[in-house]
């Protein structure tokens, strides 16, 4: 009988870099592709003409970044996403590619550090890929018609010996849990990916909360019998605060810029926490709680991707099909919230002396729109900014929560004196409790079920080990419980 195993080549004991290798008896599946910005690898560290197929669970970078660099190492398989995961790894490559050709062009190939190293200039990477290298990459994909990807929960045989088939995660739009039904020299087995994983239904939980709103909550219920499950740890040893009381942050940051005639200014992530955003402010406007000012968003990339989102309407949660009935009154479209397409149009609306809202990317404020307008915007001490989750050191967004006297815009240092607040609470990670919480909806130790197998990644090494605890006193017994070591080999 041949083994089955399985090895994680990046995110393990870690967050970044996901690349989750399940290995047959005769051949190779690559579940994500992802980048890991800690320490950057030169080439990948496994032979990628060996690779029969990619497996993607979701577009963020530290799921697919890599994809182009598999490619040029000689992958030749195909690649099997949902359809929303094949749109936005499209778009994520194309801004990637163009980042790089654009700021070399900006500030001539070096790029200044925040945070510890701050000011050191750093050599800006050189553009390693074109539009052709994408282009080639993206014709991998396997699609159901004429579109790139294949929808949830169609089972799909990827080979002589591995059917797949996506479930909803939760995540971001298009993000997948990945059921594998592997029939191996006598062997078959159902392994189960949730990684990332969103938010819990709160009524499994049994305390009804706010829902991250656009998403559905991640599948459960799953009929087949799984036998193992590799499960995320971002948030491994914490609970996270409640979205109500985020919201409540949001509307008071609001309010305060109403009364004060002055400017919030929230630096967010184009994909999904903008829509998540524009989707409060909707809530709070229905419910009378938004002061009359208008709220710019300032992010073409955002607009993008709510095609993306709408072009799949069919897997939004039903609140949100119900928000989305009326296509002028939305989350996306509503009186308060107007769309900049061009900076230019956000630069004129801050010269107003009126209250506003201005939303733009990047959430780490290192580029994009947010730049120039944090520029414009810091040193009013009337004016608020609004950091909606984690900010990473060396960021400009790390010096900003950390209130720095003077914040450097490319050779210039602006006073900070805007009044910096955080809204925390926003995760489209699932925390400890609704870890466990998705665990017990598969197999509950409480009915006497089990899993043969529950491999932990993606997390730092303190939330993943605290999470093999936690996972241990619900009743599953310690030796199938597993953090996942990097480069080690499980054998299923
Ligand atoms: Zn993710």
């Amino acid at each position: 009988m041949g083994d089955i195993k399985l090895t994680e080549f990046g995110a393990a004991e870690t967050v970044p870099g996901s690349k989750l290798l399940l290995k047959t008896g005769q051949k190779d599946y690559l579940i994500d592709v992802g980048k890991n910005y800690k320490d950057k690898e030169e080439n990948l560290p496994f032979e990628a003409k060996g690779i029969e197929h990619l497996i993607l669970t979701h577009g963020h970078a530290d799921h697919m970044g890599e994809l182009l660099k598999l490619r040029k190492e000689g992958f030749k398989g195909k690649i099997f996403s949902t359809h929303e995961t094949a749109e936005i790894t499209k778009l994520q490559l194309k801004q990637d590619v163009s980042s790089v050709f654009f700021y070399n062009r900006a500030i001539k190939g070096k790029r200044y550090q925040h945070g510890p190293d701050k000011g050191k200039f750093i050599p800006f990477k050189k553009a390693e890929y074109s539009k052709e290298d994408i282009e080639s990459s993206m014709a991998l994909f396997e699609s159901d018609n004429k579109e790139p990807g294949i929808p949830y929960e169609k089972q799909i045989t990827i080979s002589d010996e591995a059917k797949i088939m996506f479930y909803e995660a939760g995540h971001i739009p298009g993000s997948a849990q990945i059921l594998f039904e592997i029939s191996s020299e006598g062997r078959s087995l159902k392994l189960l990916t949730a990684c990332d994983l969103g938010r819990t239904d709160y009524k499994i939980l049994g305390h009804p909360r706010a829902d991250t709103p656009i998403v559905k909550f991640p599948r459960t219920g799953f009929k087949e019998n799984i036998d193992y499950i590799v499960v995320e740890s971002t948030y491994g040893d914490k609970v996270h605060n409640s979205l109500e009381d985020s919201i409540k942050i949001l509307e008071e940051a609001a309010k305060d810029a109403a009364k004060n005639s002055s400017k919030l200014i929230i630096p967010t992530f184009s994909i999904m926490r903008t829509h998540m955003l524009w989707n409060f402010l909707f809530r709070l406007n229905q419910e009378g709680r938004l002061p009359d000012m208008t709220f710019y968003s300032s992010s073409p990339t955002a607009d993008y991707v709510s095609k993306i989102i709408l072009g799949h309407i069919e897997n939004l949660d039903e609140k949100a099909l119900q928000e989305f009935a009326n296509n002028n009154y939305n989350p996306f479209y509503f009186d308060k919230l107007v769309h900049h397409k061009k900076l230019e149009d956000t630069k004129e609306a801050l010269k107003e002396n009126k209250p506003m809202g201005i939303i733009a990317a990047s959430g780490m404020c290192e580029m994009g729109r947010i730049v120039p307008i944090l520029e414009r915007t810091i040193q009013d001490p009337k004016n608020i900014i609004l950091l909606t989750g984690y900010a990473s050191p060396r960021t400009r967004a790390y010096n900003l929560i950390n209130k720095e006297k003077q914040i450097r815009f490319d050779g210039k240092l602006v006073e900070l004196k805007a009044d910096v607040r955080k809204m925390g609470g926003l995760s489209g990670h699932a925390d400890k409790e609704e870890i466990i919480a998705h665990l017990k909806s598969i197999h509950d130790p409480e009915k006497g079920e089990q899993f043969k197998g529950v491999f932990i990644k993606h997390g730092e090494k303190e939330a993943c080990h605290k999470l093999r605890e936690r996972i241990i006193e619900a009743g599953y017994p310690p030796e199938t419980v597993h953090v996942m070591k990097k480069n080690q080999e499980y054998v299923l």
